[in-house]
């Protein structure tokens, strides 16, 4: 039991540093860069106070050198995965009754360390495994998880203060329990900082957590788990497997312990999932809580009385800094008539500026690789489609090389058909699709963003005619989560965007957020009564 009312620390959100020329944080990451690039880390499994080498491994290379491997992880098998579970399960008591603020103590710590002596590690193995140059990995490694820590530490606490009124003689109190049961979290490639909340955040309420990163992401993982030993995290409480996810989600799946998970990914695997879920559901001990963020199809749309130079400039920050791989990369833009020579002439200047895609060790490149063979094969296929259609026009970049890296060219499809298969489908890379409509067609090209796409994640508009903007957001209500006026439609922060989309994208319960803290608990409600009756009459009985 605490003996005392504990107030967390403010969260502040962490200042992002330049890496300019000359300063020593930009000597201190490329230092740690090479010192990665040249060095070769085995990666094992991580259950209970085990580290656990299968001898079954896979190479691990940065997608912007694929020929150079900086390492190996281990692959589980199906008892691996049993085990991870099982040491879940021995571990829960002690951690779920610890007390809260020793588990706020802990995660306070991880943030120190990130902002302090593991930032060039965590931003180093980031630029490695995941390809971003080194403002993309400050922003999301060391940044934004230094955020989600320190943010959710404060609303935890907020949680926790929530409690109900108490009438005269009785005392109501909640209490915000872990999960009966373990959490599963599954985390995608892209960034560091969602593989490290979303283990994170379900452990942070007093959950134990079976964690699966992606495999394109597990050099930077590795990170991770070494910053959360470090701050204390006890052995049991995040165990980390990777491997097959089809056979690891199976076996986490059919446990009548499995309580919740925690997902961001592709929505067809969460679809999947859910799908697994419903058909083990007798299986469960409990109803288990089911978090998803998913894909996107993320628009711009420009007034006739938008900036034409605000416009370009959101277009290309938008849709094409980290190669487009941000579930939030505007990939639609629908701009009027009246302005899209001067915005497609400057968005063209802009992209012919670029460095030509390279490695992220190489500071002067904005552009590096995409992550693996399968993204960049489907990329090149749908700038080769668009090659031959007639109702497409690639009119910036074009070309793709993996001879050494996968490298493709930002690349700009002007399209007649706003239904144009690069309008409606996820690329998840570096090509944007814009559409051209007729000035007077505003109201009914809103209809059409609302219409075209499955997804509902984020989408931007840009006016300067307060009329439109407040049309727009009323059309637009439904299809994105997180909706900007004049801006681009990424970069979410967190403590100030909680970020998150509805529809296909996700349940939309906003990373980063005292909503996602909550799906982590099951609240119990306490009533005491302090003079407890001892007749059943009512005085209405006379
Ligand atoms: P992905 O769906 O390929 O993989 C995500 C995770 O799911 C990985 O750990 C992967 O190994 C695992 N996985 C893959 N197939 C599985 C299966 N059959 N069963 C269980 N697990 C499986 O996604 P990705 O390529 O890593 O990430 C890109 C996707 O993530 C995009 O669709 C993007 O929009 C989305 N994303 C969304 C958000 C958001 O907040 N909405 C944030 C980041 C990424």
């Amino acid at each position: 039991m605490s003996k005392g009312f504990f107030h967390v620390p403010t969260a502040i959100n962490e200042p992002i540093k330049s890496y300019a020329p000359g300063s020593s944080e930009r000597e201190e990451v490329l230092e740690q860069y090479r010192s990665y690039f040249n060095g070769s880390v085995d990666v094992p499994l991580y259950i209970g106070s085990e580290e656990i080498k299968t001898g079954n491994t896979k190479p691990m290379s940065p997608p912007h050198d694929h020929k150079h491997i900086v390492g190996q992880y281990h692959v589980a098998e199906k008892a691996h995965v049993s085990k991870a579970i099982e040491n879940c399960l021995a571990s829960r008591s002690a951690w779920a009754n610890l007390t809260w603020e020793q588990r706020a103590a802990i995660f306070l710590k991880a943030a120190e360390l990130i902002a302090g002596p593991y930032r060039a590690k965590i931003n180093a193995a980031t630029m490695i495994a995941q390809s971003k140059n080194i403002h993309q990995a400050e922003i999301d490694a060391a940044c934004e998880l230094i955020d989600f820590l320190r943010f959710n530490v404060e609303y935890m606490s907020q949680i926790y203060e929530e409690q109900p009124d108490s009438a005269e003689g009785i005392w109501n109190r909640v209490e915000y329990r872990p999960l009966e049961g373990f959490v599963y979290a599954i985390t995608p490639f892209n960034f560091t900082a969602i593989a490290g909340n979303l283990p994170a955040s379900a452990a942070m309420m007093g959950n134990v957590v079976v964690w699966k990163p992606s495999d394109s992401q597990v050099f930077s993982a590795k990170v991770i788990v070494d910053i959360f030993k470090e701050a204390g995290l006890p052995d049991g409480v995040i165990n980390v497997v990777y491997g097959d996810p089809v056979m690891i989600t199976e076996t986490v799946l059919a446990s009548p312990d499995f309580a919740g998970i925690h997902f961001t990914g592709s929505t067809h695997v969460f679809k999947e999932l859910w799908k697994q879920i419903g058909n083990n559901i007798h299986t469960y001990k409990t109803y288990p809580k089911i978090v998803g963020e998913t894909g996107g199809k993320d628009f711009i749309i420009a007034h006739p009385s938008a900036k034409p130079q605000q416009v370009a400039t959101a277009i290309v920050r938008g849709s094409f800094e980290f190669q487009g791989q941000k579930c939030s990369a505007a990939s639609r833009v629908y701009l009027p008539k009246s302005l899209s020579k001067e915005i497609l002439e400057s968005v063209k200047k802009d992209v012919e500026s670029f460095n030509k895609p390279g490695s992220p060790e190489d500071m002067s490149n904005f552009i590096t690789a995409v992550i693996h063979e399968g993204s960049f094969d489907k990329l090149a296929k749908y700038i080769d489609q668009a090659k031959k259609d007639d109702n497409a026009e690639i009119i910036a970049g074009g070309n793709y090389d993996k001879s050494e890296g996968y490298f493709i060219e930002p690349t700009v499809i002007l399209t007649t058909d706003p239904k144009y298969t690069t309008m409606e489908t996820e690329l998840f890379g570096p090509v944007v699709t814009i559409y051209v409509y007729e000035d007077k067609d505003w109201s009914e090209t809103l209809k059409l963003v609302d219409e075209t796409s499955e997804y509902a994640l984020t989408g931007a508009v840009l006016s300067t005619d307060r009329y439109a903007i407040d049309e727009a957001t009323k059309a637009l209500q439904n299809c994105a989560g997180n909706f900007y006026v004049n801006d681009k439609p990424t970069g979410a922060v967190v403590g100030q965007q909680p970020f998150g989309g509805a529809r296909a994208s996700g349940t939309n319960d906003k990373a980063g957020s005292a909503q996602n803290l909550l799906r982590w608990v099951s609240p119990r409600l306490i009533k005491e009564t302090f003079v407890t009756p001892t007749d059943y009459r009512y005085p209405f009985l006379g």
